[in-house]
């Protein structure tokens, strides 16, 4: 697998039918440029940053469409995921706050529950060891073994390793088991 799509932003949501998804976020002004579904329950949407510079707002409606603002047009509502990757850049104003600085660097990863934040981090280049939510160590363990984190790691035993987060999205879609096709490059 080779990431990154181009340049913007993947929700992938479970437990939401991917008519009602596209719907949601069409209403809302963040129609996508591409979507579809897998087999095992993921209904993903592509957005590009050409068009939705906005990240922030993609990633925020998706949050919010796992929560109790939708629950009245969501059928299973405690059984929906919503996992967001941008494949901007991260935000250079700073990796202090989980608060993003500027609407055209979101966090590079989100998931969200029940209409919160359960984990983000920015992807790449050490971005792994900050990390915010209620879960913000869901990752934790992988990264581990994976070398991302820890005393010792990849990126300082490998030169170049895993500037471009590729590593990081690779042990994410595993976790979730998402569609890999919307996370190549087309
Ligand atoms: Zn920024």
């Amino acid at each position: 697998m080779t990431w990154l799509a181009p340049v913007g932003f993947r929700t992938f949501c479970r437990g939401i039918p991917l008519a009602d998804l596209n719907g949601f976020f069409t209403e809302a002004g963040l129609p996508a440029a591409a979507s579809g579904a897998s087999e095992d329950g993921w209904a993903w949407l592509a957005h590009h940053a050409e068009t939705n510079p906005d990240g922030g707002a993609i990633q925020q409606l998706g949050q919010y469409i796992t929560g109790f603002r939708y629950a009245d047009r969501v059928s299973d509502q405690h059984n929906v995921h919503m996992v967001f990757l941008a494949s901007t850049p991260a935000c250079t104003c700073g990796h202090s706050y989980a608060v993003p600085h500027c609407a055209q660097h979101p966090c590079q990863f989100a998931y969200s529950r029940g209409g919160f934040a359960v984990s983000l981090f920015n992807l790449g280049e050490r971005r792994e060891s900050h990390r915010f939510g209620s879960q913000a160590d869901l990752f934790v363990r992988q990264f581990l073994e994976e070398g991302l984190v820890g005393r010792t790691t990849r990126y300082d035993s490998e030169p170049g390793f895993n500037t471009d987060g590729t590593e990081t999205v690779r042990i994410i879609a595993e976790h979730f088991g998402l569609p890999v096709g919307p996370l190549r490059r087309d």
